[in-house]
């Protein structure tokens, strides 16, 4: 059964929560994994994703599969180094399992997104970042309320008192990294999110 206090005073208490969060299951969506995050406090960096790969969700670690080795390479970071600078977390927690047509995964719905936001929220108040970056077009959405691609990769935003620089989903799934003219747009936004982690150290 989710357990959910009205108020959480540590990010391990929020977290001990988290990790056993049925929330999803028990309003009726069918979920193909346990929650999946990875942090401690005191980090001073937030990756902010959508949701689980089935990679993630059969690991219960963020960023495990294809699209994490392409991030760690956009950041220029191993893993150890990746896993050390960024808290990761993701709009919702739970690998949603494939998509219905058999082309993908489920995007999460928008009940999902709703009941999975309780977290996230416990979770920016207490760790209190200096720096997020919100990772693929659902977490720009919901984080800064972004919908164009092309207008926000390279630029910054600041949300709860942070710095807030968005990428693009790693995927590939996006056509919008495939073309070639976006590229030094994308550069442009790393550039800007490495000296960011470089100011962090
Ligand atoms: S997606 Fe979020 S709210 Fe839903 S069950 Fe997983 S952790 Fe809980």
């Amino acid at each position: 059964m989710t357990r959910r206090k009205s108020s959480y005073r540590s990010l391990v208490s929020l977290q001990r929560d988290n990790a056993v969060c049925r929330a999803c299951v028990e309003a009726g969506y069918p979920l193909g994994s346990l929650p999946v995050f990875e942090g401690r406090p005191g980090q001073r960096a937030l990756i902010y994703g959508q949701a689980p790969g089935v990679v993630e969700g059969e690991q219960r670690r963020p960023w495990r599969g294809r699209a994490g080795q392409t991030l760690r390479r956009w950041l220029e970071m191993d893993e150890e180094t990746f896993y050390d600078t960024f808290y990761c977390a993701s709009v919702t927690r739970c690998y949603p399992g494939r998509h219905l047509s058999g082309r993908g995964d489920r995007p999460p719905t928008p009940p999902e997104i709703e009941l999975c936001r309780f977290w996230h929220e416990w979770e920016v108040r207490l760790l209190r970042p200096e720096l997020i970056v919100p990772v693929g077009g659902l977490a720009a959405r919901k984080l800064l309320g972004l919908t164009r691609v092309s207008e926000y990769v390279g630029r910054s935003y600041e949300v709860d008192g942070a710095l807030a620089i968005p990428l693009p989903h790693p995927s590939g799934a996006s056509g919008w990294l495939n073309d070639p003219a976006n590229r030094s747009q994308l550069d442009g936004a790393l550039r800007q999110l490495r000296a960011a982690v470089y100011r962090l150290r």
